[in-house]
């Protein structure tokens, strides 16, 4: 965390902001539009996940990853279940929910799970390789098996950047089996994300621009203090047609304009807090450098540390060290390790 957020933090609970909608307070939307912009130019993410861009797309700061990847379900789910109602009328609305489906690694975060039990659609979780990567060999197979069974594939949450060992799913061979079958492509990159900001890491952004959503948590790498996850959309409509509940009390005359979402209807909860504000004082004041170097620093300690672990006898390494991240274990009984991490 960084002395600007926790600023950002004070200002935002002292104005006592609940903008769930434009109206309520139109700098808290107008704001999380603005940082939410630069926020996606800063990861060079794909231009049609700006507000600015032409297109449909667009970002949205959830309270967690967990709350971005359940959104991305939920979504996902309700497109699933219009597009199966238009195209096989002979099935009930409850027969079309029981067969859905959806798809994860093993070595994904257990949020994705949770999301599956919340949204009341199973998570199968697929073996990924030896280095621990999920790739479109292992999705194609289990989709082509569960069509064969009548369940329907409804969307495939890929990682980049896995909370075991920081481990980056091939996005470019998920996306060729998620076109190829309709099915959404969420990649959780709540950790990780914080590589697409480095030029010499241009690699792991790898097929982006073929995802459907992606979540990225800045209280993870960026200085900006919990709650603050980022989650843009490649078509928001997907999100505000599903979730999209209206009262007469929550209309105001502005509703529908572009460049002023309602961001209501791109959430779980109702009201909303300012945290768009910790976003934009942490920027103002660090800048994009100052948050690339930070990162830098921590890759940069990491090797250190893992220089350490391979010049000690006693540590060996269990995977290639990833961003700030080393897996080491003691050599040996697995016992070893386990009171190392105790007293740790
Ligand atoms: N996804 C990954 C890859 C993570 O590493 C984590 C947390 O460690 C999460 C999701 C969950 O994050 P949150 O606590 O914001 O829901």
């Amino acid at each position: 965390v960084s002395y600007p957020s926790i600023v950002g933090e004070m200002l935002a609970s002292g104005f006592s902001i609940i903008g769930f909608s434009w109206i309520c307070s139109p700098a808290c939307t107008e704001l999380e539009v603005v940082v939410m912009d630069w926020l996606a130019k800063f990861l060079n993410l794909p231009q049609h996940f700006l507000h600015e861009s032409e297109g449909t797309g667009g970002g949205v700061i959830q309270g967690s990853a967990s709350e971005a990847v359940l959104v991305a379900v939920l979504a996902a789910r309700e497109q699933a279940v219009r597009s199966q109602q238009s195209k096989r009328p002979e099935l009930s609305e409850s027969e079309i929910r029981g067969k859905l489906i959806a798809y994860s690694s093993d070595q994904s975060n257990s949020c994705i799970e949770k999301a599956g039990v919340l949204a009341a659609m199973p998570v199968k979780l697929l073996p990924a390789g030896e280095d621990l990567v999920l790739r479109g060999d292992a999705l194609e197979q289990a989709i082509e098996r569960d069509i064969a069974a009548g369940l329907i594939p409804v969307i495939c949450i890929a990682t980049l950047g896995t909370t075991g060992t920081c481990a980056y799913d091939d996005i470019e061979s998920l996306a060729t089996v998620c076109e190829r079958h309709g099915v959404w492509l969420h990649v959780d990159a709540a950790y990780g994300g914080a590589a697409f900001a480095l030029e010499e890491c241009a690699e792991l952004r790898r097929g982006l621009d073929r995802v459907d959503s992606i979540n990225f948590n800045l209280h993870k790498f960026m200085l900006v203090n919990f709650d603050c996850a980022a989650m843009w959309l490649r078509d928001a409509n997907k999100v505000i047609d599903s979730f999209n509940v209206d009262r007469i009390y929550l209309k105001h005359k502005h509703e529908g304009q572009t460049q002023i979402p309602d961001f209501r209807h791109w959430q779980i909860p109702l009201g909303r807090r300012f945290r768009a504000l910790k976003v934009w004082i942490t920027f103002r004041t660090l800048g994009a450098e100052g948050l690339r170097a930070h990162i830098r620093k921590h890759i940069q300690l990491a090797a250190q540390f893992e220089q350490l672990v391979k010049s000690d006898e006693r540590f060996e390494m269990v995977a290639p060290r990833a961003l700030g991240l080393v897996c080491f274990r003691a050599k040996g009984d697995n016992e070893i390790t386990s009171q190392l991490l105790q007293r740790l």
